[in-house]
């Protein structure tokens, strides 16, 4: 949103916080609740309400580890930070099982199959089973495809889940205990002083010793580091009515990430995806679907699913934050030390959010290292 004249003449009133935390996504809540957990007094601003962003508009899926099949992410990040990577995502799937269980939350410990949408896919896979388990990794690997559905082998991850990612959300942010102003749009932050941050919201103007930014996709419009470095990127979903039987017995997650399906609580197919072909369509903010991707989920069902005669119920987008090289970005913003983050999940929020959060809130407040995430290898 764009500020008028009259808004800009800071009349609104002044609050002093010790930590404000801006977003209340799976992010900015894991954040607040470690913030609390080391003592401080935390407030969430958020421009909507708790997980209406990314958080509550996934699908759902606790698959370990980032969005690279396991050999090649030794390959880009090396071999002791792709281990790093995992133990984090490990870390953070541990976490979201203890708040899943404190709240009630649904969670399905179905597991997860990377499948192979081509033969050279599969070799890929194949070199993915063979370095997780060359470090310790116990994956199962299918040669051929176990779901009998056309694909061209799997790698199973017996232990991952799926999560109802919105009721998640709301038990990290009650279970934080901070205190929430929603509807309350940031539109600037900046280090006014040695040891405070002024922050300008639609509603107060917040004088905080520390401010953690958590807004992922929209990053770049709270503050000007962020751009070129965390892109917004649309993903988008449909799900069916409910069916009779359960199709998908696991998370199924294909076409080196571009395609996953999973079912849902109440037994129906949900697909998402389906950008690969309309990326620069989908390098967008713009919260709403597009024609070009729906038909490619439509007939991704219809392909894929031929037994699946149940109408399409619901239809929907989301933005993610795409970081530059693919891993999630923690840090604070040059010369200003007292402004963190925890942004650019690249569509693995549910991998490593409470992981990095911690780690960001750590680093933000005692100058813990940020390890691989720091974001100025980016420079
Ligand atoms: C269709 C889809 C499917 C996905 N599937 C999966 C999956 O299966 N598994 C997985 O791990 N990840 C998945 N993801 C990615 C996952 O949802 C994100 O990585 C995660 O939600 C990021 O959390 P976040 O808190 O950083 O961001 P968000 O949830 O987007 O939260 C950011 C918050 O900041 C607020 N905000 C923004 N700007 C301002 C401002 N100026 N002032 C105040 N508040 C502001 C927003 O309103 C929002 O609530 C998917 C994403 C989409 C869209």
């Amino acid at each position: 949103m764009t500020v008028s004249i009259w808004q800009a003449e800071d009349t609104q009133p002044i609050r002093e916080v010790d930590v404000l935390v801006i977003g209340a996504g799976l992010a900015g809540c894991a954040a607040a609740y470690f913030a609390a957990q080391a003592g401080r007094s935390v407030v969430i601003t958020e421009m909507r309400d708790v997980a209406l962003g990314a958080s509550s508009r996934n699908a759902g899926f606790m698959i370990t580890g980032p969005d690279t099949y396991y050999h090649r992410a030794i390959e880009l990040y090396g071999h002791a930070n792709t281990r790093e990577l995992w133990a984090l995502s490990d870390k953070t799937h541990r976490y979201w099982r203890e708040f899943a269980k404190q709240g009630d939350v649904r969670l399905d410990n179905c597991g997860s199959m990377l499948l192979a949408e081509s033969a050279e896919e599969g070799k890929e896979l194949e070199a993915a089973a063979r370095a997780l388990n060359a470090d310790g990794i116990d994956v199962v690997y299918h040669a051929n495809d176990p779901l009998k559905r056309g694909y061209f082998g799997a790698v199973e991850h017996p232990w991952d889940a799926a999560v109802q990612p919105y009721e998640l959300v709301w038990t990290v942010f009650k279970a934080s205990g901070a205190e929430l102003v929603n509807n309350n749009e940031v539109y600037k932050v900046e280090q006014t002083g040695a040891d405070y941050v002024t922050v300008h919201t639609r509603q107060f103007i917040f004088q905080a010793r520390y401010v953690m930014i958590c807004t992922n996709a929209y990053s770049q419009f709270v503050h000007p580091y962020f751009a070129g470095k965390v892109l917004p990127t649309r993903g988008q979903c449909l799900v069916t009515e409910p069916l009779t039987e359960n199709v998908m017995p696991v998370c199924g997650y294909s076409d080196y990430g571009y395609m996953y399906y999973r079912m849902t609580f109440d037994n129906r197919l949900l697909i998402g995806g389906g950008r690969k072909l309309y990326k620069e369509l989908e390098s967008t903010s713009e919260d709403r679907i597009s024609d070009p991707v729906q038909a490619y989920l439509d007939n991704y069902l219809r392909t894929k699913f031929p037994d699946v005669t149940a109408k399409v119920d619901r239809r929907w987008a989301g933005i993610m934050g795409f970081s530059v090289d693919g891993l999630p970005l923690i840090g604070t913003i040059p010369g200003s030390p007292r402004i963190g983050f925890a942004v650019g999940f690249t569509g693995h929020g549910l991998a490593f959010g409470s992981g990095v959060a911690e780690r960001a809130v750590d680093h933000l407040l005692n100058g813990a290292s940020a390890g691989i995430l720091d974001a100025a290898r980016l420079g």
